[in-house]
């Protein structure tokens, strides 16, 4: 290694500091990388690999990328989730004697991009950091491109869980935790599995807590953490005061837009698991994880980037406060009572750029002329948004009203300052606006005038000294210089120096023209620098508002989603539901708002429904295949969630009571999406909902039990029925959708209550009329959705037969097939069914046998297990 060149040796040095990241060294107009990185790299990059002469017997492996086009090797390296340590020279190649200094200036990792394809305009990245003793969690998450910033506590028998719904809601791109989580394999595993991204541990000096709380009060300018919300919870604070580490040694910059942390508490919104949020397709389909279909996809009309990332947060985070859900309610009766206004506003909040992310380039100070002219612009629509606000009288837009800023100083200072043609390089010049600084407007004046500068000087000095022949002239190895024939020498004034001296002529200068070329061969380069440091003074002043411009950043967004959501409201025909304290949740004509898109409203079949805390407590619902059971309880809950983030409602009318909860669990077999889902899974589920559901929450479970025998499915589906009517600590609305009739023999009068989805049988089939009323049905019209399917004829037509000759059997046992309310449905009430269903399986069990790899000993032994299984 002794043989190494210098620059090499620095190369190795540098990378000790950073041995997980590629590292980009900046050599000349170029970031090589070399030895393993490069080998990656190139791969990764699709790039030349080549070699580089180091000092060794081998060339060393070496890739490179130009510096102007880093950005997008750098976000490629990140997407496939490597770290890259940039690292820049540092002192100027010209002055420094041996080689160069340099340094890294800062890394890059999946949670920490700010630029670049791994930003999405309307999503936050979030990089996410975890304390976990066992106990508790501390959370704290961040997204550096916009400054936000929150942190969450979890504790108690629930924590786990709740810590996993919690991912799934952030769904953060890098997650720092610390040993203890990572030595715990089932939640390291679990967590893993739902964020989809592998932990990066932490060591213990990161969560000490002194240390913590010194950088905390360091990143938030504050003097202690008194009154920050973090004081009495050092989980939080030890999360907190890690990510806050790990971002001031990754991204070497004080990073002044993050500068406070949103402590939310458990208790503040309506909790939504994982399953829930996908079985009700909050933000994304289940099947495709699109958002075309999702409930996002029919109330995002938002028009700015602020205002889409707000839509996603709301959508996460119902309300469950009933006055300030109302406040939400009476902004949108606003809103909707004057559709022109709202366009109107919509059509100004359009042309807004999005200050969030502004905000953290200029605490980067990676903004451009450009952007800062785009915040200017932005500023000034403040007055407009306000002019359009002057009249509202609902509570949420006066609020906004008083608060939007239009920091007319700020927003004059840039106008003055920025050229309003400058380009987007900012160390290229034709920076500043002609008269903001004098000395700008003189080195422009030069360097564009220079031709007419010299022309002035040179009649001057003409006049002066009465030589008629004199000329100022410029040659590459003189500079500029004053000529003067031979005939006039005696009329040159001594100020003239001599310079050079001709045949027939003498070249002179004078200390005016020294001034006039120094300033004129400096004048570029000065007048960059200039430019470029009064820039720099302008990002400053600006950085020294970036809390209040965050504050419109966030007004503006609120305003975004009310419209939005008003907009919605009014397109649709949404209507303002009426809110309770008596735990009713009672609608007229509801509607499920996405399928209602999907097939057009006039489409749609309304259904009312009415849950409360008494006689309605539990809905059971029956209907063939198709029916529309599955839309039906989704609508309910989606309605409720609707409510609580304050928009309008899908239906004639709404009396609803707040949820705290929402639970959803859908029969295996009908959760095709995510593919791992088995029968276990479901069971975890129901246990979680029997465990966590309270008076106020609802419970929506679809074919719960089909992801087992039938038997079986049944009993559980009873059972799990059963308990929550019974509990009296539950006492939660439910709405259970099921293809086992047999359930309908609950129905009770005390609380579960029988309805049925419509369909009219003709003829040709059955006609499905979407229609929900109350009572049982009667029979599940399988072979009729089959017909419909276009399952062949004969294939129907022998299951026809074979239902006849199963119906004919039961009736002549005379027994009754369901079981009666409160005895579990037990195999003796069943036996010619429960063997039909045996001898089917047996018939199956002997189908697969693998008799030519089987002993006859096991052969025997298999049969014994089916005469066993048969009974006697
Ligand atoms: P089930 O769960 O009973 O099998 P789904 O709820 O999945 O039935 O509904 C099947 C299809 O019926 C839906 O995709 C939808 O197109 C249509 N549908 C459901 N409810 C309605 C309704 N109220 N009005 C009109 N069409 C409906
Ligand atoms: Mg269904």
């Amino acid at each position: 290694m002794s043989n190494l060149t210098p620059m090499m040796q620095q190369y190795l040095n540098i990378h000790e500091q950073v041995p997980d990241a590629i590292l980009f060294f900046r050599l000349g107009d170029f970031y090589e990388m070399f030895f393993d990185d490069a080998i990656t790299a190139s791969k990764a990059l699709d790039i030349v690999l080549t070699g580089k002469d180091c000092g060794l017997d081998e060339r060393a492996p070496m890739c490179g990328v130009p510096y102007h086009a880093a950005d997008n090797y750098v976000a490629k390296l990140v997407e496939k989730g490597y770290k890259v340590a940039i690292c820049e020279q540092i002192s100027d190649p010209k002055e420094s004697k041996g080689i160069v200094d340099r340094e890294i200036i800062r890394i890059i990792t999946s949670g920490t991009v700010t630029e670049g394809k791994n930003i999405k305009e309307n999503d936050n990245n979030y990089l996410m950091s975890v304390y976990y003793n066992k106990l508790e969690y501390g959370v704290v998450y961040s997204d550096i491109s916009t400054g936000e910033t929150s942190a969450v506590y979890l504790s108690g028998d629930r924590a786990d869980a709740d810590f996993y719904d919690l991912l799934s809601k952030i769904m953060p791109a890098e997650i720092l935790v610390n040993t203890t989580l990572y030595q715990t394999p089932s939640v390291k595993s679990q967590s893993e599995l739902i964020s989809k991204i592998s932990f990066t541990p932490l060591s213990s000096k990161y969560f000490n807590l002194d240390d913590c709380i010194q950088q905390i009060t360091r990143q938030l300018r504050i003097y202690s953490l008194n009154a920050s919300g973090l004081e009495k919870n050092e989980p939080q604070i030890k999360a907190c005061g890690a990510l806050f580490r790990y971002l001031e040694e990754t991204q070497k910059n004080s990073l002044a837009h993050i500068n406070k942390v949103n402590v939310v508490h458990g208790n503040q919104y309506m909790h939504l698991d994982f399953s829930t949020k996908r079985n009700l397709e909050i933000t994304e389909t289940m099947r495709s994880q699109e958002k075309k279909g999702s409930l996002l996809w029919v109330l995002d009309q938002t028009v700015t980037a602020v205002g889409a990332r707000t839509l996603k947060h709301w959508l996460n985070e119902p309300l469950i406060d009933l006055s300030a859900i109302k406040s939400r309610h009476d902004t949108l009766s606003e809103l909707t009572g004057d559709i022109m206004l709202t366009e109107d506003m919509m059509s100004i909040l359009k042309q807004t750029a999005d200050i969030q992310r502004l905000c953290s380039k200029i605490s980067y100070m990676t903004v451009n002329g450009k952007d800062l002219l785009a915040l200017k612009e932005t500023l000034f629509l403040i007055p407009k948004i306000k002019l359009i606000l002057k009249d509202c009288r609902s509570e949420i837009l006066e609020d906004i009203y008083n608060s939007l800023n239009d920091l007319s100083e700020l927003s004059e200072l840039i106008g003055s300052a920025i050229n309003v043609d400058c380009g987007v390089a900012v160390k290229d010049g034709n920076l500043i606006a002609n008269g903001f600084h004098p000395q700008v407007d003189e080195l422009k004046n030069l360097r564009d005038n220079a031709r007419s500068v010299l022309a002035e000087l040179e009649k001057k000095e003409k006049e002066k000294s009465g030589i008629k022949n004199l000329k100022i002239k410029y040659n590459k190895v003189f500079g500029y210089y004053i000529e003067v024939s031979n005939s006039n020498i005696g009329m040159v004034p001594d100020y003239f120096i001599r310079k050079q001296t001709l045949v027939n002529a003498e070249r002179y200068y004078t200390q005016e023209l020294k001034e006039i070329e120094n300033k004129l061969l400096n004048a570029n380069e000065e007048l960059i620098d200039l430019e470029y440091r009064l820039f720099a003074e302008i990002v400053e002043k600006t950085a020294e508002r970036i809390p209040d411009l965050q504050k419109n950043a966030q007004l503006i967004g609120t305003l975004d989603v009310l419209c939005s959501l008003g907009y919605v409201s009014y397109k649709n025909r949404y209507t303002r539901p009426y809110l309770n304290t008596k735990g009713i949740l009672h609608i007229t004509g509801g509607k499920h708002p996405v399928i209602e898109q999907m097939i057009g409203s006039e489409n749609f079949i309304p259904n009312d429904t009415l849950l409360d805390m008494e006689q309605n407590r539990m809905s059971i619902i029956t209907g063939p295949n198709m029916a529309g059971k599955s839309t039906y309880i989704r609508q309910v809950a989606i309605i409720s969630l609707m409510c609580q983030i304050g928009c309008f409602v899908p239906c004639e009318e709404a009396d609803l009571c707040i949820v705290d909860r929402i639970f959803t669990r859908v029969g295996a077999s009908d959760d095709l999406a995510s593919g791992q889902s088995t029968f276990m899974v479901e069971m975890s589920e129901v246990s979680n909902i029997l465990k966590y559901a309270t008076k106020n929450s609802i419970v929506i479970l679809d074919e719960v039990g089909r992801g087992t025998s039938t038997l079986d499915g049944l009993s559980i589906a009873w059972a799990v029925a059963e308990f929550l009517h019974d509990n009296e600590r539950i006492g939660c609305k439910t709405l259970f959708a099921t293809h086992y009739h047999e359930l309908t023999e609950l129905e009770n009068g005390n609380g579960i209550v029988n309805y049925s989805i419509d369909v009219k049988q003709s003829a040709d089939g059955i006609l499905f009329l979407h229609k929900i009323k109350r009572g049982s049905c009667d029979k599940s019209y399988g072979i009729d959705v089959a017909k419909l399917a276009g399952l062949p004829n004969p294939v129907i037509e022998r299951a026809e037969e074979l239902l006849q000759l199963l119906e004919e059997n039961e009736s002549n046992t005379n027994k009754k097939r369901t079981p009666k309310p409160r005895v579990s449905p037990s195999r003796q009430n069943n036996t010619e069914n429960l063997l039909n269903f045996k001898a089917l399986t047996a018939a199956d069990e002997i189908k697969n046998l693998p008799i030519n790899d089987m002993t006859p000993i096991e052969v025997m032994n298999f049969i014994a297990k089916i005469k066993s299984d048969l009974g006697e």
